[in-house]
Parts: C-alpha cells; sequence; structure tokens
C-alpha cells in the first residue's frame, strides 16, 4: 500500500514540471535550421549583419547553415558549458568525444570558455579538440 502512495505522490509532483515543459515550448525555443527545441545550454546563435538573430539546437545545425549564411554573420555566439555561458566562438575551445548533447543530430562537440575545462573533458571523456566550425 505505502509503495502505492509514494507512486502517487511521485506522478503529482511531476504535473507542475510536465506542464511548465509544454508551455516553454514555444516558437521562439526552435531550431531554425531543422525545428526542434532549442535546449540553451547547447545552442549556437548568429548576429546577422542586418541585426536579426538565429538560433540553433546544436551546433551540428548551426555548421549546416554557416556556410549559406557566412557572409551576412556579424559575430557567432556558443555556450559554456559547465557555466552556460554564452561566449563568442572565436574565443571557445572545441572539443570532440563520446557524449552526446543533442541525441536527435548526434551532437559530439562540446563548448568550453576555459582551456582547463575542456582539458578536463578530453580527459575523462577520452575526446580531441576539433577546429572552431565557424570560421
Ligand atoms: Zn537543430
Amino acid at each position: 500500500m505505502k509503495q502505492k502512495r509514494e507512486w502517487i505522490l511521485l506522478i503529482i509532483a511531476l504535473i507542475p514540471i510536465l506542464i511548465a515543459g509544454c508551455k516553454n515550448r514555444t516558437s521562439e525555443d526552435r531550431c531554425d535550421y531543422d525545428g526542434f527545441h532549442v535546449q540553451p545550454l547547447y545552442a549556437v546563435y548568429f548576429s546577422l549583419q542586418d541585426g536579426s538573430e538565429k538560433k540553433y539546437c546544436s551546433l551540428v545545425c548551426a555548421s549546416m547553415s554557416f556556410s549559406a549564411l557566412k557572409k551576412q554573420i556579424r559575430e557567432v555566439r556558443v555556450v559554456d558549458e559547465p557555466s552556460g555561458n554564452k561566449i563568442n566562438a572565436l574565443g571557445a575551445f572545441f572539443v570532440e568525444s563520446e557524449v552526446v548533447t543533442v541525441p536527435h543530430v548526434k551532437n559530439r562537440i562540446h563548448v568550453f570558455a576555459k582551456k582547463e575545462d575542456a582539458l578536463k573533458h578530453i580527459q575523462t571523456f577520452k575526446g580531441n579538440w576539433v577546429e572552431n566550425p565557424f570560421r
């Protein structure tokens, strides 16, 4: 009996989280390449010359769009994985490892603002340095 009650309490606790999750899925959070939900931690932002902004769910989608938009792009911003801060891609460190961040595109490239964080990831997850995909 006790177990059953715990399950019910757990389900009740989860309801507000599910509702909040659905509300957040507005078109604002969609990837400009494939329309998938953008998780802020793995997002990539392009600032264009005309002042508009493009956002992508992953480095994979952003790199797919990069060559077509290259001439219009003023700045590329990526997100530092440990802190969640947006940083300029030119100053970021990129590491490829076994860890997948965005499953539907199988993204394995990770972004770091600090070299020591990137090195830690390389050592822990058998990663390799990769070039900035946005140059
Ligand atoms: Zn995408």
